[in-house]
């Protein structure tokens, strides 16, 4: 994308999260309010279609515009990128595995926002060993007949199409795993024998839902199928991939909440006094806050540079992990950083750091926690060794 048109929408968000999601996200948040206001105004701005090609109607941002995208809009509230996360995982599965009638039928609606998608892959007994999950998808003539239930889907009251992934044949492991485009009536019902069976009340990252789904004898046409017949089999690594869009996602959300922290940290360390002096000046404060601006400034950087290879064409797997390991923790540290700068205000409802510091967690777990993130690491470091030798 052209970096002045990224520079211009990058400006019209700052001034969005400041004027519009700032001084009211504490009601919402506390409230464990659904934001839909703020939802319309991002679905205004064209978000729902980020990175949606602009053939479909999107805004076919760049991965690394979209990742700047992320961390403004993390800047202001977590919650808010939650709503297009899963929206655009989903999205991203189609555009680059589904036919082209699925193409055509899905993208238009989802890049408007007039149809929200969601990603369900993680269950009650699978989550970071994903390639166990147990949900069953049974072919009956030109139905498929789904049976399971699914955890953790983001999303998942208001979507009405599901990305979802499901065990098609007795193979164990990735090989028998296929992705179904479910559709669904958008509510907090489900259809047929699909119902959201849990509303999962959540630490942080509040206001959007996070529920359970349990599907019973659940019908679904042939034309669901991800890829059409050429799919079955092939829906854990085709959604591997569009997690490594997800990864970048959660590493920016990362930065976001960082550079949130760090900013709350230095205004209150400016301003408060103690032994007769502004807390800033004080060595020991000093130093934290140098401590977090170049941890904020390397995890940014790390997260640029896994979104330019990304958009190169380059292998990322590597560099979207070490991004996501790094801007996670980073955040999470931050985040406490930034409470203790506050002292007991901190503790408080009153500020904004003790939303940061419960919503921080969220992201060394989603996504990958950050010891699967290691185990990513570690295989491409001995992967791209051997390649060497
Ligand atoms: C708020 C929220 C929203 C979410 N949204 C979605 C969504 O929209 N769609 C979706 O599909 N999923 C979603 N998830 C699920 C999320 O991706 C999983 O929670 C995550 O992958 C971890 O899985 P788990 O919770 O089952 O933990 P587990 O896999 O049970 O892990 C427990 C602990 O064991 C560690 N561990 C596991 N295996 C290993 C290993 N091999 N080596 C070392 N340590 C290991 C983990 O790192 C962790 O510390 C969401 C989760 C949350 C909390």
């Amino acid at each position: 994308m052209d970096a002045d048109i990224a520079d211009q929408m990058i400006e019209t968000l700052a001034r969005f999260v400041d004027q519009d999601v700032l001084p009211q996200v504490r009601e919402f948040e506390l409230d464990d309010l659904y934001p839909d206001a703020m939802v319309d105004q991002m679905r205004d701005f064209g978000l729902f279609g980020a990175t949606i090609p602009e053939t479909f109607g999107g805004l076919g941002l760049d991965v690394s515009t979209y990742a700047r995208v992320i961390e403004e809009l993390y800047r202001g509230w977590m919650s808010l990128s939650g709503v297009i996360n899963s929206h655009l995982i989903a999205a991203q599965l189609i555009n680059g595995f589904g036919t082209e009638e699925q193409k055509a039928r899905w993208l238009p609606a989802m890049a408007a926002g007039s149809l929200r998608g969601c990603f369900s892959l993680s269950e009650p007994d699978s989550g970071s060993d994903a390639a166990a999950l147990r949900c069953k998808a049974r072919r009956d003539g030109d139905e498929w007949i789904i049976n399971g239930t699914k955890m953790w889907v983001t999303n998942g009251e208001r979507a009405g199409i599901i990305a979802l992934l499901a065990r098609t044949s007795d193979e164990p492991g990735a090989a028998g795993i296929s992705c179904f485009l479910v559709e669904k009536t958008p509510g907090p019902r489900g259809d047929g024998g699909l119902t959201i069976s849990k509303h999962i009340d959540k630490l942080g990252y509040r206001g959007l839902e996070t529920v359970e789904m349990s599907y019973v004898d659940h019908r679904i046409p042939n034309s669901a199928l991800l890829g059409g017949d050429a799919g079955l089999g092939q829906g854990f690594r085709w959604a591997l991939t569009a997690l490594e869009l997800g990864r970048i996602n959660v590493a920016a959300r990362g930065v976001g909440v960082a550079q949130a922290a760090f900013d709350a940290a230095l205004s209150y360390a400016q301003q408060r006094e103690a032994f007769g002096k502004p807390i800033a000046q004080h060595q020991a404060i000093g130093f934290k806050l140098a401590e977090m601006a170049t941890k904020l400034h390397a995890a940014r950087l790390m997260v640029r540079d896994a979104a330019s290879r990304v958009d190169a064409g380059q292998r990322a797997d590597m560099e979207a992990g070490m991004a996501k390991l790094f801007a996670s923790e980073t955040a999470a540290e931050l985040a406490l950083e930034a409470m203790r700068i506050h002292g007991g205000n901190g503790f408080t409802t009153e500020y904004s750091v003790e939303r940061l510091y419960r919503d921080a967690p969220l992201m060394i777990i989603g996504e990958g926690t950050s010891e699967i993130q290691k185990l990513v690491i570690s295989r491409a470091i001995l992967a791209r060794a051997a390649a060497k030798q």
